[in-house]
Parts: C-alpha cells; structure tokens; sequence
C-alpha cells in the first residue's frame, strides 16, 4: 500500500482480509497456534516460514499493527513490544553488549535516560551523553570503534527539544553508525525519520499512536536502510548466530529487527500483548486526524500562555521565538504536537497551588492522548535525578508538563486561566 497518503495508510494499512473475514484484526487471543504437520512447524522455527507457533514471537494481532506501522514509518518490519521502554531496551541489546558504548542526546525522556545512565551501564555497555546543542565537532568526539548508535527523539520528552536530524545524520552517516531516534511524541503523522537520514525508529505506542491512555505498549521499527554487510562495528550481525543454526543476519534483507525478534524477543520476551496490539491499531486509524487537532490546540495555547503575566516561559517548538522554531519547520512543518512546558513564576508549592486548581486538565503520569493533561516532572517521572541531571535533561523544578488534548481550545484555555487566578 505504498502509494497511498499517510493518512490513508493510518486508516488502511496492517491488515486486509480475506472474504468473510473480520473488516478489523480479530483479538487472537491465544499463547500457540496449531499445526498437524512436523515439518511446517520445523520450518517455522527455522525462520523458513513465516506462520505463527508461539505468542511470545510473533502472534497475528500484533502483527496488524506492526504492519500499520511499518507502513506508517516507511520501514520494511516492525516489532510490537509490551513498552516503550523495552522497546528501547531490545533495541539496545540486539547490537549492542558488554563492552560496547552508545551515544544518547541528554535531552530524553526520564526512563530513557535512567536506562542508559543506570541500567545498561551495570551490563557492561557505557553511554555517552551529549547536550543535543552541541556542535557536530563535540558530539564526534565521544564516537569509537566501540560505539554502536546515536539515539536521539524527535521531540524529547519532557524538554521538548526538536532534533537537529541532519546534524546527527551526517556524523552517522560518516562513521557508519546506526541512527536511532524516538519518534513518540511527532509520530509518523508528523515526522518520519526515515526521510532525514534515520535507520530505526523507536515509540512508545503507549501515547499517541494508542492515543486514548488504554493500552501500554512499543514498536521497533526497522527502516532497512542501513547495509550491516562487512561493517567491523557490528560483528554480531556478521558472524553465523549459533543459537540460530549459523544465521548471518546481514546477509538478510530485514538483518536488524529479524536479529532483534530471534534473538531478543526469543531471549528476554517483552512482546506486545494481542488485546493491546488490537487497542492500538484502532487508535492508529484516526492518527493522522488528532496530531493535527493536538498540534492546532497545543499552537493555540502555547501562544495564549506565552502572553499571561504568571509564566515565566513556554516551551512549544510553534512559537516563533522558541529556540527550535526554525528545526521545527524544517522538520516539523504541519504541526509540533500536542505536547509543551512552561514554568510558572514561582516555586514548586505555586506549581501544585496551580494544577491542584485545574478543574478540567487532569493531574496525570501521562502524556499524549486525547485528554489534556498536566504534570510536574520534577516531582514525578524525573524525581530520582538529581538536580544537576535535572537541570542537564532541561527540566527545571518550576516546570509544569502539559499534553493538550483534542477538546475545544476555548475549554483549555479557560480551564488555565481560572488556575491562573488562583496562584
Ligand atoms: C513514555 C515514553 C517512553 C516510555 O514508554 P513506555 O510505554 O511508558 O514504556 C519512551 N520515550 C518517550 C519519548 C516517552 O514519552
């Protein structure tokens, strides 16, 4: 279906079925799958077919969304995973092990950068941080024979940062180095990587591709266009894998998320779950409907707070001042998404005085669906980083998080405004 738009492709995409099947995926709900022949089931395992045997790799409802994704981001396969974060994770692990470093934009979302920071770290695999305003010159220099990617979002999460895509791109692109980004908060209904120079593509579908703060999930999208063939950094994906009768995963055409699904998904599980999986397929259908109506809102608010006496500042890549207006609109040109920051004028006691007020924003450890709501990282998804990390992921303790929703902007507006007065 790559010729149609992508909002059709929101809508079409992932599935079509045969006469007198379900219009829409059916809920597979089922661990296994059968077969009455040794030999089809065999040569499933063997990767010589592709039919379905067991849940935990591969289970027919995921595999809708993981095509309609696929389509969405202009890759070549997918991976429906029970998280962001461990999507991220497996993405880490099928190139990267003990030994190896990677290189992450500092300006992440809080679970991110405490796998990288923390948990990877206690595997064996060091991660080099860079502020993504650094100069291409700086960030080069924390790139070895070592290093296994560049991750970076797209707009992180909760700095709102616009990725300098062809500045990463290039370094990439010179040391033959995977160019990984989380694409969460644009979606491919805003931004797709894949058009600036990106290989995989990371989300956590948990927020807009679901949308509607139902189901928790993640995809690892694979973009097939980076060439693993004879390239010294990735040995793994060149050498036969024992554990799967001597497959040497470069020789493939889908080499990185078929390593990923046999080895990682096989190994560690962390699988989307099919009722998930089927939660988030109908949120995609409408997609490409509500990032606009997220984006026009988000516009419309940012430029109604950036005027009020009690902010201090705010953050939305829409504003012309904002210090990534001009990457925004190379990158972002129909809309920046729903999400942005502000701080209020104040302290920590005035940011809760302020969102204890909101009568229709909700108070929520969320972002991106079509609710609005607000939070305070600092005291929440952020409160473990100290405050020189907090202030290094471009979160300040007066920061206020807000995910606007697709209601009317009128309603959002006045709910923030009787806040306001309050404080
Ligand atoms: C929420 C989020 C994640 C983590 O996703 P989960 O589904 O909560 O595991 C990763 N990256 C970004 C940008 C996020 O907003």
């Amino acid at each position: 279906m790559k010729e149609l738009k992508l909002d059709s492709l929101c809508v079409q995409a992932g599935y079509s079925p045969e006469t007198g099947e379900s219009r829409i995926p059916p809920i597979c709900q089922s661990t296994t799958f059968f077969y009455g022949d040794t030999q089809e089931m065999a040569d499933c395992f063997d990767l010589k077919s592709d039919g379905y045997f067991y849940s935990r790799l591969a289970n027919p409802t995921v595999a809708a969304l993981e095509g309609k994704v696929a389509a969405l981001e202009g890759g070549v396969a997918a991976i429906g995973c029970a998280s962001g974060m461990s999507a991220t994770t497996l993405a880490a692990f099928t190139v990267a092990g003990a030994g190896d470093n990677v290189v992450i934009s500092q300006a992440c979302y809080g679970g991110t950068f405490n796998l990288f920071g923390t948990t990877l770290p206690k595997l064996g695999i060091e991660c080099r941080f860079f502020n993504p305003d650094d100069s291409a010159e700086e960030i080069e220099k924390l790139i070895d024979d070592k290093t296994k990617f560049i991750f970076c979002e797209t707009v992180a999460n909760p700095s709102i940062v616009v990725l300098d895509f062809d500045k990463i791109a290039s370094i990439c692109k010179k040391h033959e180095l995977l160019f990984i980004v989380d694409n969460t908060l644009a979606t491919p209904a805003l931004c797709q990587p894949k058009k600036f120079g990106v290989n995989i593509v990371i989300h956590s579908s948990t927020k807009y591709l679901d949308g509607h703060a139902a189901a928790l999930g993640g995809m690892i999208v694979d973009l097939g266009n980076f060439n693993f063939k004879g390239n010294p950094r990735y040995s793994s994906m060149n050498i036969p894998d024992e554990s799967y009768h001597g497959l040497v995963y470069a020789d493939l055409p889908v080499a990185f998320a078929t390593k990923c699904r046999a080895q990682m998904i096989r190994d560690i599980g962390a699988i989307m779950a099919p009722m998930n999986a089927y939660i988030t397929y109908l949120g995609c259908d409408t997609l490409a409907l509500r990032m606009a109506r997220h984006s026009s809102n988000a516009k419309t608010v940012a430029a109604y707070l950036s005027k009020h006496p009690k902010i201090e500042w705010v953050k939305h890549a829409s504003l012309p001042d904002n210090k990534y207006h001009a990457l925004a609109e190379k990158y972002l040109p129909n809309g920046q998404g729903g999400m942005m920051s502000f701080g209020i004028k104040g302290d920590v006691k005035k940011c809760a005085t302020f969102m204890e007020a909101l009568k229709m924003i909700t108070q929520e450890t969320h972002v991106a669906d079509v609710r609005s709501c607000v939070l305070h990282p600092a005291s929440t998804t952020h409160r473990q980083l100290s405050k020189e990390d907090l202030v290094k992921a471009g979160v300040p303790e007066n920061l206020v998080r807000l995910s606007v929703g697709i209601e009317n902007p009128d309603d959002i507006i006045a709910d923030l405004e009787q806040a306001l007065a309050k404080i």
